[in-house]
């Protein structure tokens, strides 16, 4: 029994001691090609000489500096990329060490802000029931993933909630996509008016849904109509960009194809692409102005908030993206894999919906494709892919979850930028094995 607490208590899992490109390799010499990114994480694979160059250049300068110090050099330059390709007038940056700390800095930035506004009677934050937004309790309790926040919830805040935007789930029979867009909105503004708009501090969204149900994009439009509903209440809108922005979906940021700018913004997952621990949370100026023309400080704070080493992976990782196109080779790829999903889940008697946007694509599984009933809960399709995926050397994103009960099967793929056809063509030939293995199986 390992003495780190894993996510299956009953379970360690394999040893990974070696990875490079698309493969890792665990030690008893298994290799896996990685399909997912780890979490939808690595964005230019594994050991990348130009990343790895430039965090050993980093240490040898200065490896950690603490911000009430000093500011850094891959600090500084990283905040200047982001905001350089961050949608006008976001152009504050705060740097974290991960996703839940970049949605709770967002959280607290735009409360902090309502309250030099002379607005301290907005204490709510508006979510989805189908969000995931980390981890710590802040962030779970904006998130609407129910097995995560049950033994938890009374330590959380509350939050009104409203549907999320689930066309293949929600849109009913006969319905227009249009119509179905202008329900949700509606659904939204009454939500909004119930609350009070003047006890509102924010709305927070995933732009295209991850963790709880898998490459989720928004219908077109949606977030046109949350934006016009945020200005019309006076309310800030907080993207969490966490696992779709920094290029997954073949922009910097997902809702650059929604022509949408939030008021907030966090990013994490594939901003240093894994190889180092790092967010940041990018905020309209006129926001951060505020508090410089009020208090004078933001009240937040954590030790490595803008890590050197981090930065420095961080920038490298975004020069090579853009030094090697990779933008552009998402939405090419991401096609490619969608015509590859399609040509063999098409037809197929238990894959409902494919989905998703780039590289963040996803499958759901039903166990009747007509009804869309989905498997039932205690029979851990997910759970059963993940292993038979596993066992065929392939790293996929399963996950099942209860949305307004009903349960879900879904694989999440989100490889690599740098995946070849070859590469995208072994995965979903491996997927197509183990999501059969699996069924069987259950
Ligand atoms: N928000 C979203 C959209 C995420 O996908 C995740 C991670 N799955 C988080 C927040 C939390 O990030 P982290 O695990 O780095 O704390």
């Amino acid at each position: 029994m390992s003495n780190i607490i894993h996510r299956n208590l009953h379970h360690t899992p394999p040893r990974a001691v070696g990875a490079h490109g698309m493969l890792v390799r665990d030690s008893e010499g298994r290799t896996y090609i990685d399909a997912s990114g780890g979490a939808a994480v690595s964005s230019l694979g594994h050991g990348h000489p130009d990343v790895l160059a430039a965090m050993h250049r980093q240490i040898d300068r200065v490896a950690y500096a603490h911000t009430a110090f000093f500011t850094t050099e891959p600090a500084e330059e990283l905040a200047e990329r982001l905001v350089a390709r961050a949608p006008a007038g976001l152009n504050q940056v705060y740097f974290v060490s991960g996703g839940s700390e970049a949605m709770e800095t967002a959280l607290k930035l735009a409360r902090q802000y309502c309250v030099e506004t002379g607005e301290a009677r907005r204490t709510l934050f508006i979510a989805r029931r189908q969000s995931y937004h980390g981890n710590t309790l802040g962030a779970l309790a904006v998130g609407g993933n129910e097995w995560r926040r049950r033994d938890f919830a009374p330590l959380l805040m509350a939050v009104p909630r409203v549907a999320p935007c689930y066309e293949y789930r929600d849109r009913g029979e006969g319905q227009s996509v249009e119509q179905y867009t202008v329900g949700l909105l509606r659904e939204l503004e009454t939500t909004i008016l119930e609350t009070g708009p003047e006890r509102v501090i924010g709305f927070c969204a995933e732009p295209v849904v991850g963790a709880t149900g898998g490459a989720i994009p928004p219908t077109p439009g949606y977030f046109a109509g949350v934006r016009a509903l945020c200005d019309k209440y006076k309310i800030l809108f907080i993207a969490d960009e966490v696992m779709c922005g920094m290029g997954r979906t073949g922009t910097m940021f997902a809702l650059e194809q929604d022509c949408v700018a939030p008021d907030i913004v966090a990013v994490a997952k594939g901003l240093a692409g894994g190889y180092q621990p790092i967010g940041a949370v990018i905020a309209r100026g006129s926001l951060v102005d505020q508090l410089r023309r009020g208090s004078g400080s933001f009240q937040h704070g954590h030790t490595y908030v803008g890590h050197p080493v981090a930065a420095a992976a961080a920038l490298a990782v975004q020069q090579v993206i853009e030094r090697d196109g990779l933008l552009e080779a998402v939405t090419a790829r991401g096609h490619t894999l969608r015509r590859m999903l399609g040509d063999m889940f098409g037809e197929h008697p238990h894959v409902g919906d494919i989905r998703g946007r780039g590289l963040m694509m996803a499958i759901e599984l039903v166990d009747n494709r007509a009804s869309k009933a989905p498997f039932a809960p205690e029979r851990k399709l997910h759970a059963a892919i993940k292993n038979q995926a596993m066992a065929r050397g392939l790293m996929v994103y399963p996950m099942g979850g209860t949305i307004d009960g009903l349960h879900g099967d879904h694989v999440l793929l989100a490889p690599p930028f740098i995946a070849s056809s070859a590469d995208l063509s072994e995965i979903v030939a491996r997927l197509a094995e183990a999501v059969d293995a699996a069924i069987a199986q259950v």
